[in-house]
């Protein structure tokens, strides 16, 4: 049987026959923790997602290299930084040529496919069959692009909600498409919840008789830290858009879609055009987050639904008990945190982003991991747990260990992140820094440096950082060491090559004139 792969073990190990476990990897756009009952049932019920990590385990400090949708998805299939794998920053287009792990597990006798959000640019490469949508991906009727029999790409236009269209996607390649004689390795990839979270027409009213509870510094007024984070713009105050609050009616519905949103959304937004003279302007920032915060809740619901369909699926079919099943975004995401969404700071919240593995009869269920762990160690995961040689210029390093409760004496303790899109949306500097857990050093290079030091154990929120204060002079310096060990150990090159010339200082008399701030509603 093609199944059974003789793997040798070690030197002196016998040759044995193992069966070669199947891998899910299902995976959405900017889900943060804060938005998943495993780890915080403030907001919303997960229960599906939850069932992975009760199955299997949840990890608590799953950080990201480079927290924005492509350069993540770039890391994940490369197991490299974004200065080695090419794809800095949105808007490169990834070079599909380079070694990836579906490549390796493809050549390895893996039945291969990529269905959902790819967002590389470039087409697919080292599948077997995929299904892509068009850049970022409409939630509603979406055109994609496929690979047909002969190997050639072609588009074909859904009717429905994208995130029901991915599920039935997965389930059709699960069921009839995949090649049954071999072990398979699919991600399935959500546009949801990404930006402008539009729910489906499931979930048009839900929540709309609860209030969401705002986070402890929603109202964060930037004092102690450097200008970075009082110059971005993302906050729930200013930067969301008529579109974001739904203020408008979304394009591309049809009749029908059109019909079930305006009965959702009209009377919720006659009602705010009427009280609205009267409102504070804090009322009004309420009145955002709500809306806001309720619509990204109901996109996560419809994904964890068609998590409930495929997880079911695997168990009716007996899969399950040797499949991998992974759960994890692309980023963290900030639910109101410091009065923002978005992503893309070395913050906690964009950080970290969610990992949840189910492995039967391999990780102990319902157990919890504190490592710092990484999307750079996915790809050296599912090769090794494939029986697959990690290739030795991975940077990542392979879960396996850890999800049998034995993570190696040497596993990091320091990781290390790089932020390079600006200029660009939300105008966050670039920066890098260093973490451990407990303290964090991050360094915002754009302009003249500007440093931050965090006591995470003291300031969890981050809020006052401690740089050059003198009790915290020998942390900085040895997290300063860190910080220099790594980017030699990890080859980041000494000047950031991707970053624009910095603009001559001239004499501007409108230096103080703010740019007009596109109104959001
Ligand atoms: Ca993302």
């Amino acid at each position: 049987m093609k199944r059974l792969l003789p793997i040798l073990l070690a030197t002196c190990a016998p040759l044995f026959a193992v069966e070669r476990p199947n891998i899910l990897l299902i995976f959405t756009d900017d889900h943060c923790e804060q938005a998943l009952s495993a780890y915080d049932p403030s907001r919303i019920t997960t229960p599906n997602m939850d069932r992975i990590a009760n199955g299997g385990m949840r990890f608590n400090r799953a950080y990201v290299t480079n927290s924005i949708c492509g350069p993540s998805r770039a890391v994940i299939l490369t197991g490299k930084y974004s200065h080695l794998n090419g794809f800095v920053r949105n808007g490169n287009t990834f070079n599909g040529e380079q070694q990836t792990f579906p490549k390796l597990l493809q050549k390895a006798g893996y039945s291969t496919a990529m269905l959902g959000k790819w967002h590389l640019g470039s087409t697919p490469t080292g599948f077997d069959h995929y299904e892509v949508l068009l850049g970022q991906g409409p939630y509603y009727n979406p055109p994609m692009k496929f690979r047909q029999e002969d190997g050639t790409p072609a588009t074909r236009k859904h009717t429905g909600y994208t995130t029901d269209i991915i599920i039935d996607l997965t389930l059709e390649w699960l069921k009839e498409k995949r090649d049954k004689d071999k072990p398979f390795m699919l991600m399935t990839q959500h546009k949801a919840p990404h930006r402008n979270w539009q729910p489906g027409p499931k979930y048009l009213n839900w929540l709309d008789d609860k209030t969401i509870p705002e986070p402890a510094t929603m109202w964060d007024d930037y004092e102690g830290r450097t200008s970075a984070a009082r110059e971005q713009s993302m906050t729930i105050r200013k930067h969301l858009n008529t579109n974001d609050l739904k203020l408008n009616q979304p394009r591309g519905l049809n009749p029908e879609q059109t019909a079930k949103w305006n009965a959702a959304y009209a009377a919720k937004n006659a009602a705010f055009e009427k009280a609205k003279p009267t409102m504070s302007e804090k009322e009004i920032i309420k009145w955002k987050y709500q809306r806001y915060v309720k619509d990204y809740l109901r996109c996560v619901k419809s994904v964890d639904d068609g998590i409930g369909e495929i997880l079911d699926y695997l168990d009716e079919s007996g899969l399950a008990k040797n499949t991998i099943v992974i759960y994890s975004s692309d980023q963290g995401w900030y639910l109101g945190e410091h009065g923002w969404f978005d992503k893309r700071w070395m913050y906690e919240e964009s950080l970290k982003t969610p990992l949840l593995v189910r492995w039967p009869g391999v990780t102990k269920p319902g157990s919890v991991n504190n490592d710092i762990v990484s999307n750079l160690d996915y790809a050296e995961t599912f090769l090794a747990a494939a029986g697959v040689t990690v290739p030795g210029d991975m940077q990542g390093r392979s879960l396996v260990p850890v999800l049998k409760g034995e993570t190696p004496k040497d596993w990091r303790k320091v990781f290390y992140y790089h932020y390079y899109e600006f200029p660009g949306a939300h105008s966050v500097a670039r920066h890098y820094g260093v973490t451990n857990g407990e303290h964090k050093l991050i360094n915002f290079y754009q302009k003249e440096e500007e440093w931050e030091l965090f006591d995470l154990k003291k300031d969890p929120n981050e809020l006052k950082s401690v740089y050059g204060d003198s009790s915290y002079a020998d942390i900085q310096a040895s997290m300063k060491r860190e910080l220099e060990r790594l980017r030699k150990e990890l080859k980041v090159p000494a000047v950031d090559p991707t970053r624009p010339p910095r603009p001559r200082k001239q004499n501007n008399n409108n230096k103080n004139k703010k740019p007009k701030e596109k109104k959001a509603s």
